[in-house]
């Protein structure tokens, strides 16, 4: 089952990190656990990036958001601010409390605290954007019809969701250039993590790493058409999909 819960504030690393860092214009390690990866940090000055500061698939999203924007799982609001920059209108929602409670320190104007899941939040945008691997909150592949289920009900008539991810095979790769993957185990992009801020420990959540041509298949079998916008230097894109129309009878 898709989790569709909110993040209490002494179970929420990453809200906590970014609450200091804005506070104090610096943080601590926001260190991120994972049974695939050796143990990590995220630097939390990255998650208060400026839009000279993103990456290129992201400054491309944001060219690319037009009408009403919804800024799924927004973390500090750097995209939500940069839209709002620009003339954008722009909700932000974000399942962390301290994130939510920053972002509207910051001045974004429009944030809601709610889970993208959650069918009590309903409202509709012409686009969705999901970015910082954007993907990765849909959890695993089998979720993918509810997700898709949700953006129907959450997009407009000729709106699209635009969405980062990776394709992880790197990981797998071997020197010749092959690719070992046990196809008998879970999808290869399914990662489980966890986070840790000061004495602030997250639960365990799953993340989603989608190659495009599975994501393009899952797509087409939920209604809906995937288009690669743009690839990224490692392994990275950034996708639009959008509703198929479906075919006129006649
Ligand atoms: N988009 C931001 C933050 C990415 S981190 C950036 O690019 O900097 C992912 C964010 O998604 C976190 O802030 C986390 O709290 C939020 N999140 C995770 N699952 C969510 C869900 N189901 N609904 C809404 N937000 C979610």
């Amino acid at each position: 089952m898709i989790n569709t819960d909110l993040l209490p504030a002494d179970k929420d690393p990453m809200g906590a990190a970014i609450a200091d860092y804005f506070r104090h214009h610096k943080a601590d390690r926001l260190r991120v656990l994972s049974s695939l990866f050796d143990e990590d940090e995220i630097p939390v000055r990255e998650l208060f990036r400026t839009k000279r500061q993103m990456p290129l698939l992201e400054r491309t999203a944001l060219e690319r958001a037009t009408g009403k924007i919804l800024d799924v799982g927004a973390g500090s609001g750097c995209h939500s601010l940069a839209l709002q920059e620009a003339g954008k209108e722009v909700h932000a929602i974000d399942i962390s409390p301290l994130s939510v409670e920053t972002m509207k320190l910051r001045g974004v104007r429009n944030v809601t605290q709610t889970n993208l899941f959650n069918e009590q939040f309903a409202d509709s945008y012409d686009t969705i954007l999901m970015l910082m691997n954007g993907s990765g909150i849909i959890g695993k592949l089998e979720h993918l019809p509810h997700f898709f289920r949700r953006m129907k009900l959450l997009l407009r008539p000729g709106g699209r969701i635009l969405m980062d991810s990776s394709d992880l095979r790197y990981l797998f790769e071997e020197e010749d250039g092959s690719i070992v993957i046990d196809l008998a185990g879970n999808y290869y992009g399914e990662v489980d993590f966890r986070m840790q801020y000061k004495d602030i420990k997250g639960d365990s959540f799953d993340w989603l790493y989608i190659d495009f041509q599975t994501l393009s298949l899952y797509a087409a079998e939920n209604g809906f058409k995937a288009e690669l916008i743009k690839e990224g230097s490692h392994y990275d894109y950034l996708a639009s999909l959008s509703i198929q129309a479906s075919p006129q009878s006649s």
